[in-house]
């Protein structure tokens, strides 16, 4: 079930937030987005997403326009982590877990309720901050909590927006590597990455967003040329093989 954007653009106050995007999401793949700081990623994201209309172009989810989705029906088929993730404050992590669920209250899937949480807090190691406030974790705890909410929603369309961002190392890795799980059981998966080496290990497609606009899309390999992250960072990189998995390692130049 593919969730594709065709043609999108986003402006605000004659600024082009996004211009002519196109992205497809697909099941089965990892599709990662990268880009600088400003680049349109989180709207990109947020377009995708359903939480923003595009002033130009369509988003379709099971060839259906995202905006002629009952908001609960569209919850059950796409779960989204923003940036600011929305961890409230007052509740326990496993409250915030349960939040993922309530798409599916009075469903025949309400039934796996329990075992849904207990999952997902499980894959993202935080069933031992069940009982603990939300407001009294670390930034990466709390993002792991949230990623947990969006894993219990147990939608097919995954939209992570730097989930790895406030994470330690292994953290970070476990991250993607349950994005390559999610996928292999047929999700789609997009998430937003700064880590161009993460995305290069665990993507099979990567979009490049610059200024709004597609600068690059494809493999890794073909997405990730020192010229082209030269040209679109700023920033002067050498870009080698890793000797054993083949997969390009971008390293600036210092
Ligand atoms: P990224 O996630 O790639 O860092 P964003 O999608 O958050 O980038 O933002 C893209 C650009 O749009 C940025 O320059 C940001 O300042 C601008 N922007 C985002 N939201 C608004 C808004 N509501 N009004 C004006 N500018 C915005
Ligand atoms: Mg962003």
């Amino acid at each position: 079930m593919s969730l594709v954007a065709e043609h999108v653009s986003v402006s605000i106050d004659r600024a082009d937030l996004l211009a002519d995007v196109s992205f497809t999401a697909a099941p089965g793949r990892v599709h990662s987005l990268i880009g600088p700081n400003g680049a349109g990623k989180s709207t990109l994201l947020g377009v995708l997403a359903g939480d923003r209309a595009p002033d130009a172009g369509r988003v379709l989810l099971r060839g259906r326009r995202l905006d002629e989705w009952p908001l609960r029906e569209l919850a059950r088929e796409r779960a989204v982590l923003t940036q600011e993730h929305g961890v409230t404050f007052a509740f326990r992590s496993r409250e915030i877990v349960e939040m993922g669920r309530h798409p599916w209250a009075r469903t025949p899937a309400e039934d796996d309720d329990e075992r849904e949480i207990a999952r997902a807090m499980a894959v993202t190691d935080v069933a031992h901050l069940a009982d603990r406030p939300v407001a009294h974790l670390s930034g990466g705890e709390k993002a792991r909590v949230a990623l947990a909410r969006v894993l219990a929603q147990r939608a097919p369309v995954l939209l992570l927006d730097e989930p790895t961002a406030a994470l330690d190392l292994r953290h970070q890795e476990d991250v993607l590597r349950l994005a390559r799980a999610q996928a292999a059981d047929g999700d789609a998966v997009v998430v937003v990455l700064h880590d161009l080496n993460l995305a290069a290990a665990y993507s099979d497609e990567i979009t490049l967003l610059q200024r709004g606009r597609v600068a690059a899309h494809g493999s890794p390999a073909e997405v990730l040329t020192a010229e082209r992250i030269e040209d679109v960072y700023g920033q002067a990189v050498e870009v080698i093989e890793h000797p054993r998995s083949g997969v390009p390692l971008v390293l600036p130049v210092r």
